[in-house]
């Protein structure tokens, strides 16, 4: 589908309820593999998102994806908010040329693998990111494809990020940022079905 600045505020709404009610959830993910904070990192940006789209009401795609990007990176804190932040800046540059998602989805990758320098399989968001976008560009995505992509993280060794200072012990968690992406997916789908 062609992202609209009105689709992206609703899929943006859609991730902002799913953030705040896993919150909770999402940081005791965080605190076996990591410093327990990506509920409350992801809220607390989630929440200046939501915020930003509604008082600043963006007139177009390309305004509205660079508020997101702007709102993640200054107030996520953490490892996350540039990744997630970088993404949505990627989607920004890309929307000057095509509003396709997944052709914007894929420039988000690009830059999520480029800025924290993770590859498939290092256990972190872009075991779901990577998995995910081919098949929303194949009009094959469902909610079980991105379960299984996160549930996958599980049983990886961390390469990156915090969860890679415990090496083997990292094995058994599922990975924070995969889950939060997880989330992210979902309510694309919700967003798309509407
Ligand atoms: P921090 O680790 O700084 O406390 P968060 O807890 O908010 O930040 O986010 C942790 C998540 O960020 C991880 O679960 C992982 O998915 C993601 N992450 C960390 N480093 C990287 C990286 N280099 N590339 C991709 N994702 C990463
Ligand atoms: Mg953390
Ligand atoms: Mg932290």
């Amino acid at each position: 589908m062609e992202l609209t600045v009105e689709t992206l505020t609703t899929w943006m709404n859609d991730f902002e309820a799913k953030i705040a009610a896993k919150k909770a959830y999402l940081s005791d993910l965080d605190t076996p593999i990591g410093d327990g904070d990506h509920g409350n990192n992801m809220a607390r940006g989630m929440r200046a998102v939501t915020e930003a789209l509604a008082t600043k009401n963006p007139a177009d795609l390309t305004t509205g994806l660079k508020l997101v990007a702007m709102s993640l990176i200054s107030k996520v804190g953490g490892a996350a908010g540039p990744l997630y932040g970088t993404a949505f800046l990627e989607m920004a540059k890309k929307s000057n040329t095509t509003a396709e998602l997944s052709e914007l989805l894929e420039a988000a990758v690009l830059g999520i693998k480029q800025r924290g320098g993770a590859e498939l399989g290092d256990k972190t968001m872009v075991d779901v990111w990577e998995v995910v976008v081919p098949e929303h560009a194949a009009g094959q995505l469902t909610s079980e494809k991105i379960a299984q992509a996160v549930e996958a993280t599980k049983e990886l060794v961390a390469k990156r990020g915090r969860a890679s200072y415990l090496g083997e012990r990292s094995v058994g968690h599922l990975d924070p940022g995969a889950v939060s992406s997880g989330y992210l997916f979902e309510a694309l789908l919700e967003t798309e079905g509407e």
